[in-house]
């Protein structure tokens, strides 16, 4: 899809602070340095995009992004970072928790891995949180390029076992899908964005060469 408008919304510290829209949201959720940042400056085109989440005390916000003035592409804080313990990982732990099963804008999670250690505890606990709502989570298997062929494939055989694993209380699979992703070498660009546009219900071009015009 053409990303022609991006425009920052807000910073929301719990739910209560989340926009009250129609707009049907697009999580991304990860560890820490996992490429998450790098993802939603490739999908935006701009290189400082995601710079809002990285700013120290703001990391734990839930940061709201229009696209298209159609969607929205919602940067939920990472996990992983040995700081986050205590009362603060409660809270971070309560915030996710409720978006991720509470928020009925919510179309789809895309999780983000680092495809060289992917499935960690965080990663794991996320997809059981997610997993009751039905909703569909896309797993991209991120820095691909820092793999060989033969260690994408393994990577992606391990990781279609294990979403296979989770199945409804009928026994049907999940709507759990997984690809390989690299920002950096443009790896599964085009698989990312027909599944977004698909989950979407969107039209239109691939996100590869986007035209951008921001508003502040
Ligand atoms: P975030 O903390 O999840 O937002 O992760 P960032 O997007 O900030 O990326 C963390 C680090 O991984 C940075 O040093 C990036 O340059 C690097 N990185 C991100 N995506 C890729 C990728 O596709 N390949 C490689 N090799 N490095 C990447």
């Amino acid at each position: 899809m053409k990303i022609t408008s991006v425009e920052f919304e807000v910073s929301a510290p719990d739910l209560r602070a989340c926009p009250a829209w129609a707009l049907p949201e697009f999580a991304l959720i990860g560890r820490s340095n996992g490429g998450k940042s790098s993802l939603i400056n490739l999908l935006a085109a701009r290189r400082d995009l995601a710079k809002v989440s990285d700013v120290p005390g703001k990391t734990k916000l839930i940061n709201f992004f229009v696209m298209n003035g159609a969607w929205s592409l919602v940067d939920l804080p990472g996990y992983g970072y040995a700081e986050v313990s205590g009362s603060a990982k409660h809270h971070w732990q309560d915030l996710l928790g409720r978006y991720v099963q509470a928020r009925e804008q919510l179309v789809a999670l895309v999780l983000i891995m680092d495809a060289r250690r992917p499935f960690t505890e965080l990663d794991v606990e996320m997809l059981e949180w997610f997993a009751p709502t039905g909703k569909p989570i896309h797993c991209l298997l991120s820095k691909a390029d820092k793999l060989n062929r033969s260690e994408q494939s393994d990577a992606m055989r391990l990781a279609k076992t294990i979403l296979s694993s989770y199945v409804d209380e009928a026994g049907q699979p999940l709507p759990f899908s997984v690809q390989l992703f690299s920002a950096l070498k443009r790896i599964g660009l085009e698989e990312a964005d027909q599944t977004i546009r698909g989950l979407l219900g969107l039209d239109g071009n691939d996100i590869d060469e986007p035209e951008v015009a921001t508003q502040e």
